[in-house]
């Protein structure tokens, strides 16, 4: 025998109509699918069958098929390639269209005979036939009922076989251990597909059926049963026994369904956490990369790095920096702790840890330097000149810092920079004006938002060295409140004992200051707090005379400003008149500022002028300086001014060098009361009392009358009210005042006086002498009366002023009023004028100077 049977893979059978959907899949015996091409169309229902059965002939030709055991009611394709079979074939479809199908116990026989094949088998029907190009035969059955092999009958071309129906025996109706039976083993196959997600249309099919033995052949065609078990399955008679043999083969299929889909849902799960995560990441991965933050961020790390390596930190700061940055890199690069971490590194890394200058101090070319920038200034010169020799003897010098003291202008920042200059550093400077919270010396702690560190920290940084000159502007403006003390860190700033460790509360490592060289100024030095006054050794300067100033702006204002406005030298001319001008007419201070100012102004003009084609020279001219300055501002003080009755001119001094002030006095109907207005600080007042009671202890004296004081009440007014003045110095210019207009005897306007005065008449000294002399040459006062005991201070007025000045040093308040007045008060019997009673209204011509005195405290 040389047929060959194959059953085939169900989707190459695509033209089997009751193929099942799920591939892969056994061939599903349906029942329902009796089919139409059928020749016999009235293919009975199984149950039906089991009843009556159709007629089958005895002998039937045979059909050997090897892996699968084909049960009643399935239904499936098999391609037949064999001899013996292709005739089988034939035959059956040249007669009724039965065939037997017999397994073949080993698969492999090609040519198998009688004891080759299992007895039991079945008759099938051929619903179809198709013959393919390659001489093989496709053909679709469906198994009709089982049978037994009694004889083989060998025959040419096709074996048939002489068979015998197994009729199965009925079955006991309703049988409660069938049904629970038959249940069991449909929640089984339910559960089997649900497990294998196949299509659950099948259990419409098992659903239907009442007999366990057709449920058991249904239910073993469909599972992939091995051939033995298919078999046993097959020739098992009983029913009832069948269907426990599926259903024993069902749970085993359910187990390892069940197992399958555990597996495959382990396998699942697996896969898509590990997927889920490769997901995020190759995400996460393609936004840095988009954002640029993969490269940058070690980019940035590595460029730190480095400029730590560079920085020279000392060992401690290293270490804190390195730790900053190790957070850095841990952290998100847009998080705002990071831009925080990162601002501080680049301070850190910024700062002058180990960067300085080398000094190069050689005294003589250090005074030429000084000479080169300033004009005069000897004293101060020479004191400067001193401090570098002892700085370039004694490396670590522990000495006072410099504290220049004077007005604005006189050129306390640029000897500064001419010190630096000298000795080769770099040179900042830093205004404290104004600063009341410690944080802006020390900083702020990091965790503040939008924390800096303090402005030393930052001038280091400005600096870029760690020795440079560092000059701290305006000492005397630094105050205290509830915020912390400034002075307090500046004291620690300047201390040599512990700036060695300056600790900054945003950097929070010590920073070593003990290599810069600090320069305090101020305009005064009282305000400045003990301690620090303690650590700086006080370098006065004061105020310029006017040739001073003359010959400062000729040699150094001038040739500046005309570099500045880029014009060459001899395109301008500056008469000497016109710059004394420019001294009285516009400007009226101490120090050099405005004057430079005003030549910048002028300068400017006649840029312009060049640089719209006038060819020039320049010649500036008293007369031309109205075009470029306009009107003059200030005309001296005295000028056109009469003696008058109650006014007398006093001298103040002030941070901004020294001016004139006038005192008021008028009487007025009263009971003795005294009016004090001005703006005038309690020192202030109190002299003005003080006054009063030594006018009324010298009444009798002045010829006054004895109760004068009980009539009149005595106003007392400094003008330019809206000045704060104060200080003891006004006392013997009250004083006159007051004795003028009771006596009303007029002040010389000519003089000027300054001096405080105590209950019993005498004349105390005061400070500023320099200043208050220059302002009353200034004004245009001639002659300026002055305690005794300020004589050494005369010296200090240089001689080419002081010539133009006549100075009365007294010691007693009656010494002032003979020399003030312009008749001597205690002459009194020759006089014939009362007191002079005011009508409510000043004293005639009492106080309404043309230009109320700017000063601001008078001494
Ligand atoms: P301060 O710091 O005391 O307010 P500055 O040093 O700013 O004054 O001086 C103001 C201007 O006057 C600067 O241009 C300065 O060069 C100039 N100056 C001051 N004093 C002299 C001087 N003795 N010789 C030359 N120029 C001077």
């Amino acid at each position: 025998m040389t047929d060959e049977e194959k059953k085939t893979n169900p989707q190459e059978a695509a033209d089997t109509p009751s193929d099942p959907a799920e591939p892969g899949s056994r061939p599903t015996a349906s029942v329902a699918e009796a089919d139409a091409e059928s020749p016999k169309g009235d293919n009975p229902s199984p149950e039906e069958e089991k009843e009556s059965g159709p007629e089958i002939p005895e002998v039937l030709p045979l059909l050997p098929v090897r892996d699968i055991v084909i049960f009643p009611y399935m239904t499936l394709p098999l391609f037949v390639g064999r001899e013996g079979s292709v005739a089988a074939v034939d035959e059956a479809l040249a007669r009724d269209r039965y065939i037997f199908l017999a397994t073949q116990r080993d698969p492999s026989v090609e040519d198998p005979k009688e004891g080759d094949l299992y007895r039991t088998g079945t008759v099938a029907m051929i619903m179809r036939m198709l013959k393919l190009p390659d001489g093989r035969l496709k053909i679709l059955i469906q198994g009709v009922v089982k049978a037994k092999i009694v004889e083989f009958i060998e025959a040419k071309p096709a074996v048939r076989v002489r068979i015998d129906r197994i009729v199965e025996s009925p079955m006991k109706e309703g049988s409660l251990e069938v049904e629970a039976l038959m249940r069991a083993s449909r929640e089984k196959i339910e559960k089997i597909l649900s497990l294998k997600n196949m299509p659950v249309e099948i259990l419409m099919v098992t659903e239907n059926i009442n007999n366990p033995g057709v449920l058991a052949d249904l239910v073993a065609s469909n599972l992939r049963l091995k051939i033995e078990e298919a078999q046993s399955v097959l020739e098992e008679e009983d029913p009832v026994t069948r269907l426990n043999l599926v259903s024993t083969l069902l749970s085993r299929e359910l187990q390892l369904a069940e197992m399958q889909a555990k597996i495959q849902n382990q396998a699942k799960e697996e896969m898509s956490k590990s997927q889920r995560e490769y997901f995020l990441r190759e995400q996460m991965k393609a936004i840095k990369q988009e954002l640029g933050d993969i490269d940058g961020k070690s980019e940035e790390a590595d460029d730190l790095k480095g400029k730590i390596e560079a920085a020279g930190m000392p060992e401690e700061v290293k270490k804190e920096a390195e730790k900053q940055l190790r957070r850095l890199e841990g952290m998100h690069p847009d998080s705002a702790e990071s831009s925080v971490v990162r601002t501080y590194l680049d301070w850190m890394v910024e700062l002058p840890w180990a960067k300085e200058t080398k000094d190069n101090i050689r005294i003589g070319t250090a005074k030429e330097i000084l000479d080169e920038d300033h004009h005069d200034l000897e004293k101060v010169k020479e004191r400067i000149l001193e401090y570098l020799s002892v700085r370039k003897l004694k490396d670590k010098m522990k000495g006072p810092i410099l504290c220049f003291v004077g007005p604005p202008g006189v050129g306390k920042t640029s000897l500064g920079k001419s010190i630096a200059r000298a000795m080769g550093r770099k040179f900042i400077r830093m205004s404290l004006g104004g600063i009341r919270d410690e944080a802006e010396i020390r900083g702020h702690r990091r965790t503040y938002v939008g924390a800096l560190p303090g402005r030393v920290i930052q001038g280091m940084k400005q600096a870029g060295t760690r020795n440079p000159v560092f000059m701290l502007d305006e000492i005397d403006k630094v105050g205290a409140d509830f915020r912390g003390d400034p002075s307090a860190a500046l004291l620690e700033v300047l201390d040599p004992e512990q700036n060695f460790a300056f600790s900054d509360n945003y950097l929070n490592v010590p920073f070593d200051l003990s290599k810069v060289l600090f320069i305090a100024t101020g305009n005064v030095i009282d305000p400045v707090p003990p301690a620090l006054k303690d650590r700086m050794e006080i370098i006065p300067l004061s105020g310029y005379t006017d040739v001073d100033k003359l010959a400062i702006a000729k040699k150094y204002l001038l040739p500046r400003q005309l570099e500045e406005n880029g014009i060459r030298p001899g395109k301008i001319t500056m008469r000497d008149k016109a710059i004394l001008a420019i001294i009285h007419e516009y400007t009226r201070e101490a120090g050099l500022r405005n004057l430079e100012r005003e030549i910048g102004q002028v300068c400017r003009k006649l840029a312009r002028k060049i640089a719209e084609g006038e060819k020039g020279p320049f010649a500036v001219t008293p007369k031309s300086l109205a075009k470029y300055l306009g009107a003059p501002r200030n005309l001296p003080e005295m000028e056109g001014e009469a003696d008058e009755v109650g006014v007398s001119t006093g001298l103040a001094w002030t941070p901004t060098g020294g001016d004139i002030l006038f005192v008021e006095v008028s009487l007025v109907d009263g009971k003795g009361g005294v009016m004090i207005t001005g703006y005038l600080g309690d020192v202030m007042k109190e002299s003005a009392q003080a006054a009063i009671t030594y006018v009324r202890s010298r009444a009798a004296k002045l010829g006054l009358p004895r109760n004068f004081h009980a009539k009149h009440d005595i106003h007392i007014h400094v003008p330019s009210g809206g000045i704060p003045k104060d200080g003891p110095s006004a006392g013997i210019t009250i004083a006159t005042a007051i004795v003028s207009s009771l006596t009303g005897i007029p002040v010389r306007r000519d003089v000027a006086m300054t001096g405080e005065i105590t209950l019993r008449g005498r004349v105390l000294p005061i400070g500023g002498l320099k200043e208050k002399a220059l302002a009353a040459l200034r004004a245009g006062i001639s002659h300026v009366i002055a305690p005794a005991r300020n004589a050494k201070d005369l010296e200090e007025i240089p001689k080419h002023e002081a010539r133009q000045v006549r100075f009365t040093l007294v010691k007693t308040m009656d010494e002032v009023l003979s020399l003030a007045l312009t008749r001597d008060p205690f002459r009194w019997k020759k006089r014939k004028t009362k007191p002079r009673r005011g009508k409510g209204a000043p004293a005639k011509g009492a106080g309404k100077p043309k230009r109320p005195p700017r000063a601001k405290g008078p001494r």
